[in-house]
């Protein structure tokens, strides 16, 4: 995989400040990760108790690397001030990529990054960290879709090393070369793959977590797959993995999986994820999904 991220560096732009947009999850735990390399990012939301959420996380992180005696307290501050949270667009205009990461709902991106990309300058480069929607069909209402890739983080930004860096048919060469190129500078293991719903990675998770879902459907208990499924050596089983994840994206990301495989996932499939999530359990996010959390 690293060789493979080697050839597609040739043609990589200067990155010297980054912005996200959200700050939830994946918003927040990329703000950490850039900060954390040395790159000033900007982290945007509409909502100013997710900024707070997602700083407070970054100064948890880091306070444990403090703790540990990996890092200085001056450390942990000049990296905490490298992220600079904001509810307006006021400093866009000088940064070299944004990535977004707001809500999965191709409607509200559409209208994110179309506002995006008027503020900022002609060269920057958009990138969508979305789980399942195809970046040609988000491309389609950008004035330059040459300057849009996807950028798939995985949850937790901090632990997980692979980023999916994601080729839409409009996508430039320079504009993949600079996303490998700054994943790697954030510490990631990035991989180059082809556009299609869910990608490489959710093309493979989303239907394990569709046969979970049948499982219990037919009477099984989610503890106990989650318990053997650990001892089959996976680190987590399904029902807290989608805990980690968010029941309403994983709900969300079905819907587009669906849409896209038609033969293979049910559009209209209403099994217990769908119903925690009608029932606002939403996983750690909000304290209570399939397990409850303090
Ligand atoms: P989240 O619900 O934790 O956060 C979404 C954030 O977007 C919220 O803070 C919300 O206030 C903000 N937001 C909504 N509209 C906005 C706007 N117009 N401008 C700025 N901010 C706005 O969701 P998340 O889990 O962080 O997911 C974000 C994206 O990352 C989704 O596309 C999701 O599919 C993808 N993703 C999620 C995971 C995961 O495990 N949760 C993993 C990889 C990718």
């Amino acid at each position: 995989v690293k060789k493979l991220a080697k050839q597609h560096t040739k043609n990589a732009h200067d990155i010297n400040e980054a912005a996200v947009l959200g700050a939830g999850i994946m918003g927040g735990g990329i703000a950490y990760q850039a900060a954390s390399k040395g790159l000033p990012i900007i982290m945007k939301d509409i909502k100013s108790e997710q900024l707070d959420l997602g700083m407070g996380e970054a100064s948890k992180l880091l306070g444990k690397m403090v703790e540990r005696k990996k890092m200085t307290p001056a450390q942990m501050g000049e990296t905490l001030s490298r992220i600079r949270p904001t509810l307006n667009y006021g400093d866009f205009g000088e940064t070299d990529i944004v990535i977004e990461a707001v809500v999965e709902n191709p409607k509200v991106k559409h209208a994110v990054l179309k506002e995006v990309e008027g503020l900022v300058k002609e060269n920057a480069i958009l990138a969508s960290n979305t789980s399942t929607i195809s970046i040609t069909h988000l491309a389609t209402v950008l004035e330059r879709p040459e300057n849009f890739v996807g950028m798939h983080f995985f949850n937790p930004v901090h632990r997980m090393p692979l980023v999916e860096v994601i080729r839409g048919e409009k996508s430039s060469e320079e504009a993949i070369a600079t996303t490998v190129a700054l994943a790697q500078r954030m510490g990631k293991v990035p991989v180059v793959v082809n556009d299609c719903p869910g990608f490489l990675v959710n093309r493979v998770l989303f239907p394990y977590f569709g046969a979970f879902d049948l499982l219990l459907k037919q009477g099984a208990d989610f503890v106990h797959v989650d318990k053997v499924m650990e001892k089959f050596g996976w680190p987590m089983g399904p029902a807290y993995l989608i805990d980690v994840v968010g029941l309403d994206t994983g709900v969300h990301g079905a819907e587009v999986m669906a849409e896209g495989f038609p033969d293979r996932m049910k559009p209209d499939y209403k099994g217990a994820i769908k119903h925690l999530f009608e029932n606002n359990r939403l996983g750690q996010k909000n304290g209570v999904g399939f397990y409850k959390y303090e």
